[in-house]
């Protein structure tokens, strides 16, 4: 029996991973659930899976969460705040976590359950992203192991011989990313001057939260992607490469030396890779729709366009300059797609904001948490120092 604590509970990716978890109560307990500030529905996913403790982010409604579970009749303790999430992660109610929070919010319980030699479902590829040395070293010194929940980097995984190769010892050339294309594929940059946070967010293959959902549209979740394949999997920026595939049927593949190209396939439906993930090394049921190729009819494949969509080409910019150069890149994308989903940045002035701060900060090496959230910080300020300039 895995105890899993589920850190972004009421979330899309919460959301799968409850549904695979509630289909196998022999095998996984959910624990530990938390959120942000969405205390109501935190209290209803308590009412299902009777965790032992619920965790809301926000420090102000922890009173309002301990009333709610008890005026609901559940034994669930209530706890609130940043430190009650990584003292969570690397406690005794767990032994899985499954890092589900987006953004940079999730980088300290992410590394807190590395630290403790936890079982990692990272879907929070932001910590991936922002402190992939950070992360690779509390993985080694907590001995715990990490199973990737996002789809790509599930499916590369997959295709690998078991654990976190050395690519040229086992005769991989090139690590190959699918990218859907999101809702523009196929616009050019002046059909795109004007788009909203909705149009945005009309992803055409994955129900998916609206900033994940954003990131999809600018192509930058495939650049954040490219970052994490480098961290998770050792691979050099040259060797990753991202082609279009609209159908996402196909979720990744890995070149070998012989021209063998492995794949993983399946619908797009997330709890094949959080059912993987759960599971690894062993096989569940996760009530995906199974793959019907016939009727598919075509697989198609296409080179990113990368003069409309720049935030790929700026990751690969960030990734090549090293250092702290990554979390910069995220932490200007995390303050410009708030922007935009908030209608105050146009869609394109997303990659414009991402430029302009990488252009005044230049990368310094990634020393430890401390100094990497201070860089977050003067990256976020920048950004929005940049944006006033601007845009307003
Ligand atoms: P959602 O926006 O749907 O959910 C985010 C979750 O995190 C919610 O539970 C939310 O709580 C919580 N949360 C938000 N802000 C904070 C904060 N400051 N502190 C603590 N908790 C917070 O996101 P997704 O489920 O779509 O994505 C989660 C992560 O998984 C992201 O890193 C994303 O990139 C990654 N991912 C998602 C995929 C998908 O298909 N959705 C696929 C692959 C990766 P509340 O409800 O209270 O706001």
């Amino acid at each position: 029996m895995k105890q899993v604590a589920v850190l972004g509970a009421t979330g899309s990716i919460g959301a799968s991973a409850l549904d695979v978890i509630a289909r196998h109560p022999d095998r996984f307990r959910a624990g530990v659930l938390s959120a942000h500030r969405n205390v109501d529905a935190l209290v209803e996913l308590c009412a299902r899976f009777r965790p032992e403790l619920a965790i809301i982010a926000d420090p102000a409604l922890e009173g309002a969460l301990a009333r709610k579970l008890k005026a609901a009749g559940l034994p669930t303790a209530a706890a609130a705040g940043a430190d009650a999430l990584t003292e969570a992660a690397a406690g005794p109610l767990c032994d899985t976590v499954l890092a589900a929070i987006v953004g940079a919010a999730g980088l300290a319980s992410t590394l807190a359950a590395a630290r403790a030699g936890k079982r990692l479902l990272l879907a929070n590829k932001e910590s991936a992203v922002m402190a992939g040395p950070l992360l690779l070293e509390a993985l080694r010194a907590g001995g715990g192991v990490l199973v990737p929940v996002d789809s790509e980097h599930n499916a590369i995984f997959q295709c690998l011989p078991g654990g976190r190769p050395e690519l040229d010892r086992a005769g991989v050339r090139r690590l190959i990313l699918t990218a859907s294309g999101g809702p523009f594929r196929g616009r050019t940059r002046a059909d795109l001057a004007a788009v909203t946070p909705d149009q945005a967010c009309a992803h055409p293959n994955w129900r998916m939260g609206r900033k994940i959902s954003v990131d999809s549209a600018t192509l930058m979740n495939k650049g954040l992607e490219v970052i994490e394949a480098h961290v998770l999997f050792g691979a050099a920026p040259e060797a990753i490469d991202v082609v279009v595939h609209p159908q996402s049927l196909l979720h990744s593949l890995v070149e070998y030396t012989d021209g063998s190209v492995l794949a993983e396939l399946g619908n797009p439906d997330m709890r094949t890779a959080l059912a993987h993930a759960l599971a690894w090394p062993e096989r569940v049921e996760a009530g995906v729709v199974p793959l019907d190729l016939a009727a598919r009819a075509q697989l198609g494949f296409e080179r990113p366009d990368t003069d409309t969509f720049r935030c790929l080409p700026l990751a690969y910019q960030a990734l090549r300059a090293g250092g702290d150069a990554p979390a910069l890149l995220n932490a200007a994308n995390e303050i410009a797609v708030e922007a935009f989903l908030a209608g105050a940045l146009p869609f394109l002035a997303i990659a414009d904001v991402i430029e302009a701060t990488l252009a005044e900060l230049p990368p310094s090496p990634v020393v430890d948490a401390e100094t990497l959230v201070h860089r977050d910080l003067t990256a976020r300020d920048t950004a929005r120092r940049i944006m006033r300039r601007a845009f307003c």
